[in-house]
């Protein structure tokens, strides 16, 4: 079943409450001369497509092309190919041709290429689309009396993109979406080749400047609502990605290299316990081998790590 959870009038947070572990929140924006505004709109289940296209749609904005938000799009375009599907710009080509995200993230690369396809055809059924609108992030849309500002909040991925939702006659607070900027309890996420920790930092910075200085809603595509303005959530998350580097340079030491099989599920990402639930997935290795990797080199800059070997280190004291 789809929940609908009202953030101010007419705007809901929206999520299903299948079992189903792959999945994230939408946003739908009620509009009633134009019909319905939906953002990342993605997890339903089978059946529940038709709660969703119940009203006519407007318009669909997608956050970026993460699976988790884009394997049942095809279901829209089935419905109705006149649905217009917006996506940040370079992104939307992903979605139109898998093989060009497989090469963007790194999984071909990685030699991983076959078995990510196959989690996203065969076990997701993603399907690809016909047709897909790029927007450059940063651009502004209105419908009506809705007025959809897009962020750009690059590092997770290169488009990602964030939305401000404001309603120009209603009295209504207004709403910041921010995708998958890391409001849950792993914090952010970057494990694909062409993630960024450096755009991930700044993209939090930016943010929290926009939070902190005018009243929000905030929301996200994997955490509650938040009405209550906290204004040390993103800061959290910034120290949350300090103390992996901590934690990488207490693995490390000033004699011995230490490699990068080392550091591999130890714990500094997925932990002992769920990796060992997962044994032999190439996808997971692939990630945490790219989260590492992003803040190795963070460490190599600051001058705190030094590469001895190809991917080996030592403390530089
Ligand atoms: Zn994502």
């Amino acid at each position: 079943m789809l929940i609908f959870e009202k953030i101010v009038d007419g705007v809901f947070l929206i999520y299903s409450d299948s079992q189903f572990w792959f999945k994230c929140n939408g946003i739908v924006i009620k509009n009633k001369s134009l019909g319905d505004i939906l953002i990342d709109c993605n997890c339903f289940y089978k059946e529940e497509i038709k709660t969703l296209t119940k009203n006519q749609i407007e318009a669909y904005f997608v956050s970026h092309v993460h699976l988790d938000h884009v394997y049942n799009l095809h279901f829209y375009e089935e419905y109705d190919s006149n649905i217009k599907i917006y996506c940040p710009n370079p992104e939307h080509e992903f979605l139109k041709d898998f093989n060009k995200f497989i090469k963007a993230n790194g999984t071909l690369d990685f030699g991983i290429g076959d078995e990510f396809k196959h989690f996203a055809f065969k076990q997701l059924n993603f399907k690809e689309l016909h047709s897909v609108i790029g927007f450059t992030p940063g651009t502004e849309f209105e419908f009506d009396n809705i007025r959809l500002k897009t962020i750009h909040i690059p590092g997770h991925s290169p488009g990602q993109t964030a939305f401000l939702i404001e309603d120009t006659t209603e009295h209504n607070r207004k709403i910041l979406f921010v995708s998958d900027i890391g409001l849950t309890k792993m914090g952010a996420w970057y494990g694909f080749k062409y993630s960024n920790l450096k755009d991930v930092r700044e993209s939090i910075k930016k943010l929290e400047n926009i939070y902190i200085n005018d009243d929000y809603i905030i929301t996200s595509g994997h955490g509650p609502i938040l009405f209550e303005k906290q204004p040390a959530i993103f800061n959290d998350l910034l120290i949350k990605m300090d103390n992996i580097n901590k934690n990488i340079l207490n693995m490390l030491n000033s004699d011995n290299p230490v490699s990068l099989d080392d550091l591999i599920f130890k714990g500094l990402f997925f932990s002992e316990k769920y990796i060992k639930t997962r044994e032999g997935d190439g996808i997971l290795y692939f990630f945490e081998t790219n989260m590492i990797m992003s803040h190795i080199s963070e460490l190599l800059e600051q001058g705190k790590v030094i590469e001895v070997a190809n991917n080996q280190w030592i403390l530089n004291t």
